[in-house]
């Protein structure tokens, strides 16, 4: 199949080369974002490391933020106060106690220096190229807020892919809540079962996405497969695996397939 890239030669050598079938057999494909479209915590840790002049305390940010997260999405608190909260609880637990004023001013400088370091997986924009030529409506699937995520998509150029950002803030639920995975294909005018969604949390994304009737990809950039990992959950170790993934396992079918 030929279609136009406005990507480099070098990027479109690497777009999969994997023939699209007739009966593909799916309509959907809903993706996750921080660390599955963007290297989310690279840009994270070096941003935190930069404001407190360490780089061991990433794992309890991490930790706060899932916390936090968990607030907002439980309609307990807006973003803007979870990124307040977040970050005192952080700095207290580096000790020191700040104000809200403070917080708020780290929480800004931190947020900038974040930005200044989104990165899209190189292996991205290939698969989104062919996923577009295969016909198949993509949705981006995510816990964080709306107003950030639509902003890093926008910047980075990744918006156009989209036909609808489903936003775990706005629908009230966060993944692996079914909900958001009903809502997103909802949105794109499919079912589930005609739906992958691909993510880089096992349990959050992939075994969350086939526990909501979805097929569930889980995107271990890193090798953490685990051997008594869910077998309905599809593992790929990149997104060049994707679309043979879906044209093998998942597609024709369109329900999940154990490997
Ligand atoms: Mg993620």
């Amino acid at each position: 199949m030929e279609f136009a890239s406005p990507f480099s030669s070098e990027t479109y050598e690497a777009v999969p080369r994997v023939e699209i079938p007739d009966d593909l057999g799916l309509r959907a494909v809903c993706l996750d974002i921080d660390d599955t479209l963007v290297d989310f915590s690279a840009a994270g840790r070096r941003a935190l490391a930069a404001m407190i002049g360490r780089d061991d305390m990433w794992p309890v940010w991490e930790r706060l933020t899932e916390l936090h997260v968990a607030r907002v999405v439980a309609d307990r608190l807006d973003y803007a106060s979870m990124h307040r909260q977040r970050t005192k609880s952080f700095l207290d637990e580096l000790g020191v106690a700040v104000s809200d004023e403070d917080a708020a001013r780290f929480e800004r400088r931190r947020a900038a220096l974040v930005q200044c370091h989104w990165d899209v997986y190189g292996d991205v924009l290939p698969c989104l190229e062919w996923l577009r030529a295969a016909g198949i409506a993509l949705a981006a699937v995510t816990n964080a807020s709306g107003a950030h995520q639509r902003k890093k998509l926008d910047t980075l150029g990744l918006s156009r892919y989209f036909g609808h950002v489903a936003i775990a803030g706005e629908v009230g639920a966060a993944k692996p809540d079914p909900l958001i995975f009903h809502s997103a294909c909802a949105a794109l005018g499919c079912d589930p079962a005609e739906a992958v969604h691909v993510g880089d949390k096992l349990e959050a994304d992939a075994a969350g996405a086939v526990r909501a009737g979805l097929g569930g990809v889980w995107l271990d950039r890193h090798g953490r497969c685990e051997s008594d990992r869910d077998t309905d959950v599809q593992v790929i170790s990149g997104l060049d695996e994707l679309p043979s993934v879906l044209v093998a396992d998942l597609g024709r079918a369109g329900v999940p397939v154990p490997r």
